[in-house]
């Protein structure tokens, strides 16, 4: 197994964005609210297919590790005063579109999105088909708590075309699931991979986590065949980031059971090494997939992208973010609601779009994007090819000299305008892709380089 090399320890050490947008949510600005993103909608182009993403901020019980925006609800009913919202913020937003957009992927994200209930998930799908155009291999995908999904949730997930659910896993290890307030057997998992798959929803993708406390090499390890059982077409593995500042709950963590930058090192190939074994392709930084996998086609034919639900096959460059905390993607710039639950219901009653902050896009963000993208999928990129397309005779002068300062320590090679991460450097992709960002985005808030 590869140990961490010494002249890499404060590397991996390093806080760093994970790249699942740029210029990064951390640097948007509340100077994009709603009367932006009203306007911006307005110019959307009747022939451009779209993305959607749902996001619902509730789950039943807070994980410990967790960064995503969800709160326990008071009760059933704030649930159902969610939805109420959602339905009226889609109206709201179709408003302003072309009749019936295309769309070629919708994702339900949160906390839990399954529970909403079979209902209130049928109504808002119905909503969905009737505002938008599903294409016909649209993928529809949806984050799944295996220890709440019911047959019943699973059969209606089916009915309304669901074709790929993400399941949470993380770690088998009972040691690190009480750590972290997760307990999930996998007597748990299986029940949900097999009503899923009762149901029709073929395409299975499950998360894992290195970093938690108390977590080894072994217990990773010993994760991850367990994982196999479930012959899963895709497989995401995260560094856990701590980050108990931003994220209260994470103070639960006990600090001295985290393992350090060597040891996440170590899991973190551990894990790939036995996913490789097994037949997977290793996709990007984090992402394993069967071979025959959609994502695996599409690394290989450089068309595979990166957006906040990680490396995707999506292509749309328009995405509609609909609930609190929600992301979208216009031509002209990031814009995302508010992800105070009270604020973005005010804003939808009163027929305002719940944006709090976003970016507008300059020439130069679209031409790094670009190449911070690449990096992130393929490991490569060509400078002047992508200067040319984006922003002409752009050099990268500075970026050009901090890149020969870590050619040195082999984290990159440079070929003329071509610069590359070698594939044992691929760890560190996130190092040479913040080069790139012109906020010179290292900061306590993000993850840690591995
Ligand atoms: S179920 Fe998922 S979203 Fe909810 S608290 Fe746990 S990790 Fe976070």
């Amino acid at each position: 197994m590869t140990a961490l090399p010494s002249s890499l320890q404060q590397v991996a050490a390093e806080r760093l964005p994970r790249y699942t947008s740029y210029p990064t949510a951390p640097n948007f600005t509340p100077a994009i609210d709603g009367a932006v993103t009203r306007d911006w909608l307005r110019t959307i182009d009747p022939k451009q297919s779209a993305s959607l993403y749902f996001h619902v901020p509730y789950c039943r019980s807070l994980c410990w590790y967790c960064g995503c925006h969800t709160k326990i609800p008071a009760d059933d009913t704030a649930i159902g005063r969610y939805i109420e919202t959602l339905l009226a913020e889609l109206d709201l937003v179709v408003s302003l579109l072309p009749p019936r957009v295309g769309i070629t992927h919708l994702h339900w994200g949160g906390g839990t999105p399954t529970i909403i209930g079979p209902s209130a998930m049928r109504r808002l799908q119905a909503a969905i088909t009737r505002d938008f155009r599903l294409d016909a291999g649209a993928e529809i995908a949806i984050e799944v708590d295996p220890r709440t999904l019911t047959a019943e949730m699973a059969t209606t997930l089916g009915a309304c075309g669901f074709n790929r659910a993400s399941l949470g896993v993380q770690t088998f290890d009972p040691v690190v699931q009480r750590a972290i307030h997760r307990i999930q057997n996998a007597a748990v998992t299986e029940a949900a991979v097999r009503h899923l798959r009762d149901a029709g929803i073929r395409a299975l993708n499950l998360d894992l986590i290195y970093g938690l406390p108390h977590q080894t090499v072994a217990s990773c390890v010993a994760t991850v065949e367990r994982v196999l059982d479930f012959a899963p077409d895709r497989v995401a593995v995260f560094g856990y980031a701590h980050v108990p500042a931003m994220k209260p709950h994470q103070r639960h963590i006990d600090e001295a059971k985290l393992p350090d930058a060597a040891a996440r090192f170590a899991q973190a190939e551990a894990i790939a090494e036995a996913f490789l074994t097994a037949g997977y392709r290793r996709i990007g930084l984090d992402h394993f997939a069967k071979p025959d996998d959609a994502l695996a086609r599409a690394l290989d034919a450089g068309r595979l992208r990166r957006n906040f639900q990680g490396y995707t096959t999506d292509g749309a460059d328009l995405l509609l973010g609909f609930g609190a905390s929600a992301i979208g993607r216009l031509p002209q710039g990031y814009v995302q609601n508010t992800p105070r639950i009270a604020a973005y219901q005010e804003a939808v009653a009163a027929g305002r779009m719940a944006t709090a902050r976003g970016v507008h896009f300059t020439a130069e963000d679209r031409l790094r994007a670009v190449v911070i993208e690449r990096l992130m999928c393929d490991l490569t990129v060509d400078l002047e090819a992508a200067s040319a397309a984006w922003l002409p005779a752009y050099n990268f002068a500075r970026e050009r000299k901090r890149l020969a300062v870590m050619a040195a320590d082999g984290l990159v090679e440079i070929e003329g305008a071509r610069i590359t991460v070698p594939a044992e450097m691929r760890p560190f992709v996130r190092r040479v892709a913040a080069v790139f960002d012109a906020a010179q985005a290292v900061g306590a808030t993000h993850a840690p380089a591995v």
